[in-house]
């Protein structure tokens, strides 16, 4: 495993992280994306609005967070894949796909 999935790992599997996620869900319970703004869709996934790509500024950084159903999650995920950018994640941030490498250690 490469350093940086090692390090993007173990900050996804953070206390820190977790409280971050629960935070932004308390404080936005809704989805957030321009589908459902205003709409009170029940968030159940927090998103970096800008991938952090392993930028600790980025990931840490509560002003790049927002909440988003699981649905429209997998549709930013969708998105991601076709640029090759960032993979799939579950609601913890985590890659859904057993196949993905951070998954097969
Ligand atoms: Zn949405």
């Amino acid at each position: 495993m490469s350093d940086y999935f090692a390090k993007v790992k173990k900050w996804y599997r953070s206390t820190r992280w977790q409280s971050m996620r629960s935070n932004q869900l308390r404080r936005h319970p809704y989805c957030q994306c321009p589908r459902h703004r205003n709409k009170k869709i029940k968030a159940d996934t927090v998103d970096h609005i800008k991938p952090h790509r392993g930028d600790p500024r980025l990931f840490w950084s509560v002003q790049n967070l927002q909440s988003l159903t699981r649905e429209c999650h997998s549709g930013a995920k969708q998105k991601f894949e076709k640029t090759g950018v960032w993979p799939g994640c579950d609601e913890s941030g985590m890659p859904e796909d057993e196949e993905h490498h951070w998954n097969l250690e």
